[in-house]
């Protein structure tokens, strides 16, 4: 038996319809706020994740499904979607230089981690990014539409966490007043956090190990260090938010493990996920186009992963089933009853048909099964009088109707 790889899932019919339910949700809500689709490939050249996401970060660091490809091209499966959204924006010139350019994205995301609750190997996002003005109210309204999103799949008890990073020229020296903290506790820190500390300081906030958190409770907190125009960002995104009716919570610690965010940074957490317990997250990140060779273009985003979505989504109501299930028994009704299933669905309705062969009675227990609304009874007798008989499967009610009155 050849198995799914490890950390990879089959997303089978029953489940399938809660995928397709979200993503209805989706593209209604974010419709709603002027988005609209992009899909770039599953692929791309290593290159672009290591400069756009960060060789320090351990997504692209350690996670990526990296290959050379039969050129010796150096590509990776992509393990996240601003980068190559950015790319796309860049090489297809979307972007005129003018006004807002909001895009949404849908798919799978790769990354090799420890497998756990809510963490795949093969998982699903989406995300939003849009483009043009640095404004702290467009922050705001990327974090409302987040929240529309979640509101609109039912998902309550969840929690909005924001922060902000600085920029360039507050950011610096904070990293170097955290370093001094960071060294006096060293010792009590892991290893991992011993690394991030050369690489990427701000990290060591991220750590979920309980000993770091510990170590780190006293760490100076960067919105003390904010420069004025960053602090000044902060409170106008603080302040929009609250325009728009959204409890939040400031997070000082969340720094998110991404290298090219600035400015504001946010993440939705859920109780009912565990260790893994964010929903989604995002932020600011006004240098990226730069950093892939692109001109000046401030943007902004946010990424959900599916399943975690799926895990918190109150359980549907039981899926509806087909319309119509064909109960044929003998050879020439079953022939008749192809033609009149045609019908049928040339005018909308579902209709299945059970081609087993099998008896009337093991036909209809199939009927049940599959939930149809009702079944289209066709025997020897129904044939010769040119009649079927419908039987509704909910109140057991039946009738016998001429074939041409179906
Ligand atoms: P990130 O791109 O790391 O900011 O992740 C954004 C969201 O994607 C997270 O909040 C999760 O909901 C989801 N996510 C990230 N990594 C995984 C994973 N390995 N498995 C499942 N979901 C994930």
């Amino acid at each position: 038996m050849i198995t799914a790889p490890k950390g990879t899932h089959d997303i089978l019919p029953g489940d399938a319809e809660r995928w397709q339910r979200l993503e209805e949700a989706a593209r209604a809500v974010l419709g709603r706020y002027g988005y609209g689709e992009i899909r770039t490939p599953m692929f791309e050249s290593t290159e672009l994740f290591a400069k756009g996401v960060g060789q320090a970060t351990d997504i692209v660091g350690k996670e990526m499904y990296t290959f050379a490809d039969k050129k010796d091209r150096s590509l990776s499966l992509r393990p996240e979607g601003t980068a190559a959204v950015v790319r796309a924006v860049l090489e297809g010139r979307l972007y005129d230089g003018q006004g807002t350019l909001r895009l949404y994205y849908l798919g799978p995301m790769f990354r090799y981690e420890r497998m756990q609750k809510g963490r795949q190997r093969q998982f699903h996002q989406l995300g939003v990014e849009v483009f043009g003005p640095a404004s702290p109210e467009l922050d705001a309204e990327v974090i409302d539409a987040l929240m529309a999103f979640l509101g609109a799949l039912g998902i309550e008890g969840s929690q909005l966490l924001v922060n902000s990073i600085g920029d360039g020229a507050c950011r610096p020296v904070y990293r170097e007043r955290l370093t001094a903290f960071i060294d006096s506790i060293a010792d009590r820190l892991c290893e991992e956090c011993l690394r991030r500390k050369e690489t990427n300081p701000l990290r060591v906030l991220d750590c979920k190990n309980p000993a770091c958190i510990a170590a780190t409770a006293a760490a100076p907190s960067i919105l003390d260090a904010l420069c004025e125009p960053c602090a000044r960002h902060f409170a106008a995104v603080c302040r929009a938010l609250e325009v728009y009716g959204l409890a939040y919570r400031v997070e000082p610690r969340l720094v998110r493990g991404l290298d090219y965010y600035m400015r504001t940074t946010f993440e939705v957490v859920h109780g009912n996920l565990g260790a893994q317990n964010a929903l989604g997250g995002g932020g600011r990140y006004d240098g990226l186009s730069e950093l892939l060779g692109g001109p000046h273009l401030p943007g902004v985003g946010w990424a959900a992963g599916i399943e975690r979505l799926l895990l918190t989504v109150p359980p549907p109501a039981a899926a509806a089933g087909v319309d119509t299930a064909v109960v044929a028994v003998g050879e020439a009704p079953m022939l008749k009853a192809l033609a009149l299933a045609q019908k049928l669905r040339q005018r909308g309705e579902s209709v299945v048909m059970d081609f087993k062969g099998t008896s009337f009675k093991a036909q209809m227990k199939a009927a049940n099964k599959c939930r149809a609304r009702r079944a289209l009874i066709l025997g020897e007798d129904e044939l010769q009088g040119g009649v079927v008989t419908v039987k509704d499967l909910a109140s057991g009610e039946q009738r016998t109707i001429k074939e041409d009155e179906l």
